[in-house]
């Protein structure tokens, strides 16, 4: 056995190409079957499996051999008996005849079947990740996300992207969440925080003259869990100077055009653009899934002087919209009653229902409304024989909030989504701040140096509300991609912005002096946008939860299960850094 490790093939590479060549293989037993003098064994790598053959005087040896053991095999490659070839597999239609094997390392039966059709819940998968790695599925995860890495890394520098590392221990970034704080040792009570993002470096990287910047970054937000979420996560950040929208857009829509077809899958050379306005009256997301219908209709007019107090009063103090859901009528009073369950946890009091059937018209404000109401609000919607119309009323953000979240859930039951498709499309004109009642004052929705747009600078004072952003956002089935957006270069403009975000000159000059300082020796116009890693690679996979797409995630609760991080300290350590705790979690 004298190969190099390099020029080893790999177990799922061998083909019919390979009969008659003698091969050194080395792998992890999946099965063995004994068939009596004879013994056959699947030996697998991240690449697959190929089956071995023990017969003569190698019998003995296969018969030692148990799932995951680790071995080196020397043997020639034939072909399979005749009708024993499995074209479902790449391998399929050779074996290798074994005559040699050294067993490199014995396993012990493993906690969980390692197989894609596993019997394991994610909580022993996550425990043993190491074995869960070695399923096809996930390996092939890996090896996706690797393609989609090293592709966009060639797709930049082709364009004369350069990649900087920004630094992890940081001074807090502004992304709204909140910070992971480390504590120093050689500053007594002072804190370095995980970046949310590297925004602010790659900013000075075109105050330093870069031009265009671009990292694979890891990021940290100390955030609530979702299944599409982790506190760390994995975004391809850019940024360039003397930009404008459309070079980004350009940027974004080649990178897919190179990235996506890795899965099979076209983008648009163009994607389409929706307004963040139209997004949200149209389909009550400024994400929306556009591969369905269902698009929100407009009732307030109908509702105006209806006879019902509830919508009256509803459209008068905020909005009424709907949802057709063609065929609906056929829908039980139980799937009904689910459905205005569905809308409660978005502050909805309910969905209010209206039937046209074929001899006449069904729904609880019939009463109130009476016939000839109710056939309004139909005709208003649209709705013909059959269908269903689902209304809502309440706030603005109430009613869309909770009709966008029932249109996917209505998609999702009644299996609207024609299969394979993919929509991409920018979602542009965001406002740039947002009041939060609660507190009473405006946040960024973007961050805090994202740019108004040209003439709606007067507003920031006057009306700040009304004020749009550069901001733009890659939608892709629903889902964001990424967002970005042409920034601030303006020192007086930065302050007024800051103004708006009740932060006074001494709070910016505090938290953020130094950027503030590096724009007045000569700040080039620039924008930019971070595409999230993971996401795109698990719509690209196919797979609905980032974790599948992430070598070693934590779990909702923010937990390695496998390393059991975080963890205590010592008392000594915590000393160190001066650090006492108040009580454990
Ligand atoms: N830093 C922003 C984010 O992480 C993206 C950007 O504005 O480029 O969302």
């Amino acid at each position: 056995m004298t190969q190099s490790a390099w020029e080893r093939p790999w177990c799922g590479s061998l083909t019919r190409a390979n009969l008659g060549d003698t091969v050194e293989l080395v792998g992890w037993v999946r099965r063995r079957r004994d068939l009596g003098g004879l013994v056959f064994v699947d030996l697998y790598d991240r690449t697959g499996l190929v089956q071995l053959v023990f017969e003569n005087l190698m019998v003995g040896e296969g018969e030692r051999l148990s799932q995951q053991d680790v071995l080196r095999v020397h043997g020639e490659v034939r072909e399979r008996a005749a009708g024993q070839a499995n074209p479902d597999l790449a391998t399929g239609e050779v074996e290798i005849r074994v005559d040699e094997l050294e067993l490199l390392t014995k396993a012990e039966t493993p906690p969980f079947v390692v197989e894609d059709d596993t019997n394991a819940s994610e909580e022993l998968r996550l425990t043993y990740r190491y074995l869960d790695l070695r399923r096809p599925q996930m390996a092939a995860s890996l090896l996706l996300r690797h393609r989609v890495v090293a592709e966009a890394r060639r797709y930049f520098d082709e364009r004369e992207f350069v990649e900087v590392e920004t630094p992890i221990l940081t001074r807090s970034t502004p992304e709204g969440a909140r910070d992971f704080l480390v504590p120093s040792r050689l500053h007594r009570g002072s804190f370095y925080a995980l970046p949310q993002s590297p925004q602010l470096f790659k900013q000075l990287l075109q105050v330093a003259g870069l031009g265009r910047y671009v990292q694979v970054a890891h990021c940290f937000r100390d955030e609530d869990l979702r299944a599409d979420r982790q506190p760390e996560f994995t975004q391809i950040d850019v940024e360039a100077s003397f930009v404008i929208e459309e070079d980004i857009f350009i940027l974004v829509e080649g990178l897919f055009g190179r990235l996506f077809p890795l899965v099979g899958i076209t983008p648009p050379a163009l994607f389409p653009r929706l307004s963040y306005d139209d997004a949200m009256e149209r389909f009550g997301s400024d994400r929306p899934d556009m591969r369905f219908g269902l698009e929100l209709v407009e009732l307030a007019p109908v509702c105006e002087g209806c006879g019902f107090r509830v919508l009256e009063s509803a459209a008068a103090e905020g909005r009424v919209k709907g949802i057709v859901l063609p065929g609906g009528a056929a829908l039980s009073r139980k799937q009904l009653d689910e459905l205005s369950e569905l809308v409660r946890p978005h502050g909805a009091a309910g969905v209010l229902w209206f039937k046209r059937v074929a001899d006449g018209f069904a729904s609880p404000a019939k009463k109130a409304l009476g016939e000839a109401g109710v056939e309004r609000f139909l005709d208003a919607a649209g709705a013909g024989e059959g269908d269903l119309l689902l209304v809502v009323g309440g706030p603005e953000k109430v009613v869309f909030a909770a009709l966008g979240s029932l249109r996917l859930q209505l998609a999702r039951q009644h299996r609207l989504v024609p299969e394979g498709r993919h929509d991409f499309l920018w979602v542009t004109g965001f406002p740039l701040l947002e009041w939060e009642p609660e507190d009473g004052r405006y946040y960024a929705k973007h961050h805090p140096f994202t740019a108004p747009r040209p003439g709606d600078e007067e507003l920031l004072e006057s009306d700040p509300g009304k004020v749009r952003a550069r901001a733009y956002d890659v939608v892709m089935d629903g889902v964001e991609l990424g967002g970005g957006s042409i920034r601030i270069h303006d020192p007086e403009l930065q302050r007024r912005m800051f103004a708006a975000l009740g932060i006074d000159a001494e709070d910016a000059r505090a938290r953020f002096g130094f950027l503030l300082e590096a724009f007045r020796y000569g700040v080039p116009p620039h924008g930019g946008i971070a595409l999230g890693l993971d996401r795109m690679v698990m719509l690209m996979a196919g797979r609905d939860s980032i974790r599948d797409v992430i070598a070693f995630p934590k779990t909702t609760s923010g937990s390695c299960l496998m390393t059991e991080a975080p963890s205590g300290v010592d008392a000594d350590q915590l000393r160190e850094l001066g650090v006492e705790l108040l009580e454990r979690g």
